[in-house]
């Protein structure tokens, strides 16, 4: 029996270091293996600000065109704007060069279908194996594709958005927004966007930069305290924060309090769910219990999914789901593209503020129940992941939850989730209870059984 194909795709597209783990030649093979999975039409390609993007996209492009693929070229684009592109604006699909929120020397692809969304895990599969196989077209010299720019990409996407908010409410609330562009791709975009929509707007980190030297490419509670203090100094009735690739937007209220992407989530799924009671709500196994607090209020349903977009993206579509979070601060709202997106959440932001009349913290605590999460990374050598997952799974016992990793409720109100990244050589521990005291000790504990089964 042949050997599987070795695995190229991780929970977010392909990563790599160009480089040092893979070259151009990788590129322009990989490309080629996904022009010919696509088998006929034009594909977009677009990239985020990575010192590296120009010369992946180019050999990404030049794949395509090598597999007989007609390539329209984006340009430098948040992810989102690329995906909404793919599904509105008669493509066959589209390819991202981005490795989001990871560290400036990574970077990778992103494979989407006509319908914006990441290709599902087995078109990833068939990829890999035209790639391994080294079953790609060449196509000949009448038969290569052909390529053209493409400079509408952001402005279609962010009239778009505009056209799904209500833009007069919002106006007319005047909102000073703070925005930190992390160096990234959203610099392009989400501005423009909050400004459009009548608010007066602050940016920091705005330049793109692939060295990301403002804040690095993720933006969490720890790395955003410029933010924080930009909001609380401007008087400011909102910050936000946007990864890399500009999917992801972390918020802070008024008072400079940064939310957890869960907290977020659940308000705008609380927003959402006012206008769509039917609707069910999309999460991962990550992310809060407060979720489900929110849905029971409206009668409405939460169906978890294994951690990764892809995973809640796809599962939107399947169940006919209106939105959908990750704990990441990852919100997709499907009647714009079932992806996740910074900007549409921003816009979402603000009309859910601008509706309820009142600021971030009030309508925090008006729809979501407070509970305390805490999180840790550690890293462990790809060999003793498994070592290291069979002692959480002898601590956590038979009740646990192994829809991804190992989910353990520890008591009426709190859990642990230990579970592998599927792009980086770490265990992502997260834990969540009514006190935050209660949250760090599980974390503590969990983080001690991994230290010790991966030393
Ligand atoms: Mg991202």
């Amino acid at each position: 029996m042949a050997a599987a194909p070795q695995r190229l795709f991780g929970t977010n597209g392909v990563r790599f270091v160009p480089g040092v783990s893979h070259d151009l030649d990788f590129v322009i093979a990989l490309s080629e293996a996904i022009g010919t999975y696509f088998g006929s039409g034009e594909l977009i390609v677009g990239r985020d600000g990575r010192l590296s993007s120009p010369a992946l996209a180019n050999a990404a492009m030049s794949g395509l065109l090598s597999s007989g693929r007609d390539v329209a070229d984006g340009g430098l684009v948040p992810t989102p704007a690329l995906e909404f592109a793919a599904k509105t604006m008669g493509f066959a699909g589209g390819v991202m060069v981005t490795a989001s929120h990871n560290p400036p020397q990574y970077n990778g692809l992103k494979v989407s279908g006509s319908d914006g969304v990441e290709v599902a895990r087995l078109d990833e599969q068939r990829i890999e194996k035209i790639f391994s196989d080294k079953s790609q077209t060449r196509a000949d010299w009448k038969s290569i594709g052909t390529s053209r720019s493409e400079p509408s990409v952001v402005r279609n996407y962010l009239n778009a958005i505009v056209s799904r908010v209500n833009r007069k409410l919002i106006s007319e609330r005047r909102f000073t927004v703070v925005m930190d562009m992390g160096n990234g791709a959203q610099s392009v975009a989400a501005p423009y966007l909050v400004e459009s929509l009548g608010c007066k707007v602050m940016t920091i980190n705005s330049v793109v930069d692939g060295e990301f030297p403002g804040r690095g490419p993720e933006p969490t509670p720890q790395t955003v305290g410029d933010l924080a203090s930009a909001v609380k100094s401007m008087g400011a009735d909102l910050g936000v924060a946007y990864d890399g690739d500009g999917d992801r937007s972390i918020f802070c209220d008024e008072t400079g309090r940064v939310l957890w992407g869960d907290q977020s989530g659940c308000l705008l799924a609380d927003y959402v769910l006012e206008r769509h009671p039917d609707a069910s709500i999309v999460t991962s196994v990550s992310s809060t219990q407060a979720i489900e607090t929110v849905a029971k209020r409206h009668g409405s349903k939460v169906i978890r999914t294994k951690v990764g977009s892809v995973e809640i993206s796809r599962t939107i579509l399947e169940r006919q789901a209106v939105f959908g979070f990750e704990e990441n601060g990852g919100c997709i709202y499907r009647p714009h593209v079932a992806v996740r997106d910074g900007g549409m959440t921003t816009a979402l932001m603000l009309e859910c503020l601008a509706a309820r009349g009142m600021a971030l913290s009030k309508a925090l605590s008006f729809s979501v129940p407070t509970y305390y999460q805490a999180k840790s990374k550690l890293p462990v050598d790809g060999r003793k992941v498994g070592a290291v997952m069979k002692a959480v799974e002898k601590q956590a016992g038979s009740g646990a939850d192994r829809l991804d990793g190992v989910k353990v409720r520890t008591g009426e109100q709190s859990w642990v989730l230990v579970r592998p990244s599927g792009t980086e050589p770490i265990v992502r521990i997260y834990a969540e209870s009514n006190s935050q005291e209660d949250a760090d000790r599980l974390v503590k504990k969990f983080a001690r059984i991994v230290r010790s089964a991966s030393a």
